[in-house]
């Protein structure tokens, strides 16, 4: 193992499996840069893992936003270090049926998703390649296999994987590799959404999902933490290009 302190960005980790996948990573070791929309709600969280001896900073920034992208990578990289690793984990879900769907529900959600992780891996690889070293983790969902009302979010995470196998090819010759977490359920804000759309009770719609899930549990933020932070260690360098359904249970 080398002795090499990382810095490491996380997007979308004011809440949910960004802020598991940040605290993982300080407990691990790395620096890490909070990332979200609310600066506030980033140094809330930020705060948490410098009062728990790690090392962290919250940067508020919309990862759509090509400028602002660009402003907060070059911020962490002057604050905390070159950020060599990064997780694009931001994102927003807008369901609906096909024929009820609005533009702007599928251009917010691609331009969350897809353009979020471009602009940030665009600014982001220049710190990696100089450095010979780099950890692309990027969230993908079981959703990419096709679900009813997301067609939006499904184009989406299946075009997380395909970005995550072409960043694959492209950077490994600079020791960099990406690869990608497919999530099945997990407690967050953003399944609690999706209780409210289909008019189920919380706590219900887990107890109905884990029943179908092998593992007869829904996941918890910090299963995926756990796969980030194996995707981001030094031990996993020759694992690249992979996609890795955490679900509880096997998906194709
Ligand atoms: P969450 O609790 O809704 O958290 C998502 C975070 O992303 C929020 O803090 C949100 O900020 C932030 N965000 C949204 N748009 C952003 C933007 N333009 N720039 C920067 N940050 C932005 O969601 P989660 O459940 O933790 O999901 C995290 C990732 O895992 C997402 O990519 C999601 O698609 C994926 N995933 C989740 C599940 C699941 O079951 N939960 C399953 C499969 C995949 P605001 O709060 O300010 O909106």
């Amino acid at each position: 193992m080398s002795e090499t302190t990382r810095t490491a960005i996380v997007t979308g980790a004011a809440r949910g499996i960004g802020a598991a996948v940040a605290k993982r990573f300080a407990a691990d070791g790395m620096n890490v840069a909070v990332l979200d929309l609310d600066e506030a709600a980033c140094q809330q969280v930020a705060d948490e893992i410098t009062a728990a001896g790690g090392k962290a900073i919250g940067v508020g920034c919309d990862v759509a936003d090509e400028e602002a992208v660009a402003t907060a990578v070059e911020r962490v990289a002057n604050e905390l270090g070159a950020p060599t690793v990064l997780v694009n984990n931001a994102g927003i879900i807008r369901d609906n049926m096909l024929f009820k769907m609005t533009t702007d529900d599928w251009d917010s959600v691609l331009g969350v998703h897809l353009r979020g992780a471009f602009l940030m891996t665009r600014a982001a690889q220049k710190y990696m390649t100089e450095a010979k070293w780099g950890r692309v983790v990027n969230l993908s969902s079981t959703s990419a296999l096709g679900n009813r009302g997301q067609a939006n979010y499904s184009a989406a995470k299946a075009g997380m994987q395909g970005f995550t196998k072409t960043l694959a090819i492209e950077l490994g010759k600079f020791g960099v590799t990406a690869n990608a977490i497919a999530p099945g359920f997990i407690v967050t804000d953003m399944t609690a959404a999706t209780a409210e759309r289909v008019g189920m009770d919380f706590e219900a719609f887990q107890q109905a999902a884990a029943q179908q899930i092998p593992v007869q549990r829904v996941g918890r933020p910090e299963d995926i933490a756990a796969m980030a932070a194996f995707f981001a260690s030094e031990d996993a360098g020759f694992v690249s290009g992979q996609v890795v359904y955490v679900a509880g249970g096997p998906k194709d």
